[in-house]
C-alpha cells in the first residue's frame, strides 16, 4: 500500500484508472482534492497551495521561462461507467478517462518524476469546470490568488486526442430589439409592425460574410447568427415590440470592445431601437509565436488546431498567459456512457511533454 491515498510511483494509465475508481462529480471534488494535495506535499521539490479544493502546486528553480500544467479534477455525473475497466485493446474506460483524469494523471506524473525541469513548473489541480462558470475553480483562484497562476505560457489537459489546440474564439450574445405601434390587426394602417422592422436585422445576418483569419498560423472561423427572435402580442394586434437574438463567436484577434463594436457596425442600419449585451466572454490567442509556446509545439509535433468552442484557456489568457489544449482524451467521448481513452495516448502525451520539460 503506497503512503498516500494516490501513489505517483503508478504509470500514468494506471494512474488515470486509480483515479476514475476515486469518483469526483462536480462538487465532491474535496477527497480527490485531499489525495492530491497530499500527494504532492511528499514531493521535496514542490511548493504546494490550496485554495478551496483547487491545488498549486509550483517548482522554484529561478529558471528564465515558467509554464503552467492545468486540469480539472472533477467529472459530470457517472453514468453506471465506475469502477474503470482496462479491455484487451489497451482502451480504458469510465467516467472522466476523456475528460480529463487522464490529463490529471499525466500533470502528477509529471510533477512526480521531473524534479529539475529546464522551465519552471506550476501545476493546477481545480474542481467545478463541468458545471456553471461561477463556481469554476480556475476562475476562483485567478480571483483569489492570480500570483499562483503566473507564467509564460500555459497547457491544459482537456482531451483533445493528443492534438495541440490553440488559442479560442469569443462569444458575444445580443438582443436586437425594434419598435412599432400596437393596433388592431383590423387597422393595421393605424399602427407600425415591428416583427416587419426586424426584417433588415435578418436580411443583413443572412449575407453576412464571416471572417476566417489566420493568427500564429491557425485559421479561425467566426459565425453571426441569429439564435433566436421573439415577438407578437396576440394574433389580432399589430406588435409593437421584437427581438432578434444574435451570437457572435469570433476570432481572438478581436478584443471583446472590438467585438461589441463590430455588432454595432453591421447592424447600425437596420431599424434597431435598441441593442442589450445579454452575455460575452472573451477569447483568447494561441500565442504559440512564444518560445515556450514554440517549443513545445516542437516537442509535441503535429500542427496546431484552432479551438473554436470557449475554453478555460481563455482564463489564462485574460491573465496575460497564452495557453493551449493538449491531452490525451478525445473530446468526442467526454461526458458520455461510453467515455474511454486510448493507453498509448495518455503515454504518448506523458512522454511528449517530458522531452519539452527535461531536453
Ligand atoms: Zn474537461
Amino acid at each position: 500500500m503506497p503512503e498516500t491515498a494516490l501513489d505517483l510511483t503508478l504509470d500514468a494509465p494506471a494512474l488515470t484508472a486509480a483515479l476514475v475508481d476515486f469518483p469526483s462529480v462536480s462538487g465532491t471534488e474535496k477527497p480527490l482534492a485531499d489525495a492530491i494535495e497530499e500527494a504532492l506535499r511528499e514531493l521535496p521539490h514542490l511548493t504546494v497551495d490550496r485554495h478551496g479544493n483547487n491545488v498549486v502546486a509550483r517548482t522554484r528553480l529561478g529558471r528564465s521561462e515558467r509554464v503552467v500544467l492545468a486540469g480539472h479534477i472533477d467529472t459530470v455525473p457517472i453514468a453506471g461507467n465506475v469502477p474503470s475497466r482496462l479491455d484487451d485493446d489497451g482502451i480504458l474506460w469510465g467516467c472522466g478517462t476523456s475528460d480529463m483524469k487522464s490529463g490529471v494523471a499525466v500533470q502528477l506524473r509529471i510533477a512526480a518524476t521531473v524534479p529539475e525541469p529546464n522551465r519552471d513548473l506550476t501545476f493546477v489541480f481545480y474542481d467545478n469546470e463541468e458545471v456553471a462558470a461561477h463556481l469554476n475553480g480556475l476562475g476562483h483562484v485567478a480571483e483569489a490568488h492570480p500570483d499562483w497562476l503566473v507564467g509564460d505560457f500555459a497547457v491544459l489537459l482537456e482531451p483533445s486526442d493528443a492534438q495541440v489546440e490553440g488559442g479560442c474564439q469569443g462569444t458575444l450574445r445580443v438582443h436586437l430589439r425594434t419598435k412599432g405601434e400596437r393596433a388592431h390587426s383590423a387597422r393595421s394602417w393605424m399602427g407600425s409592425n415591428a416583427i416587419h422592422t426586424a426584417g433588415p436585422i435578418l436580411a443583413r445576418l443572412a449575407s453576412y460574410e464571416p471572417r476566417r483569419p489566420v493568427i500564429d498560423g491557425l485559421e479561425y472561423r467566426e459565425g453571426l447568427n441569429a439564435v433566436g427572435i421573439e415577438g407578437g402580442v396576440a394574433t389580432n394586434v399589430i406588435p409593437d415590440e421584437c427581438t432578434v437574438v444574435v451570437n457572435y463567436r469570433y476570432a481572438p484577434d478581436r478584443s471583446m470592445a472590438e467585438a461589441e463594436e463590430h455588432v454595432r457596425e453591421v447592424f447600425a442600419d437596420c431599424g434597431v431601437s435598441e441593442i442589450v449585451v445579454d452575455d460575452h466572454t472573451g477569447g483568447a490567442l494561441p500565442g504559440l509565436s512564444h518560445p515556450a509556446a514554440a517549443a513545445f509545439m516542437e516537442a509535441v509535433g503535429g500542427t496546431a488546431q484552432p479551438k473554436f468552442g470557449w475554453t478555460d484557456v481563455s482564463r489564462f489568457s485574460a491573465l496575460g498567459v497564452p495557453a493551449v489544449n493538449y491531452g490525451p482524451g478525445d473530446a468526442l467521448f467526454a461526458h458520455k456512457r461510453d467515455e474511454h481513452v486510448a493507453v498509448d495516448k495518455i503515454t504518448h502525451c506523458e512522454d511528449r511533454l517530458r522531452e519539452w520539460l527535461t531536453s
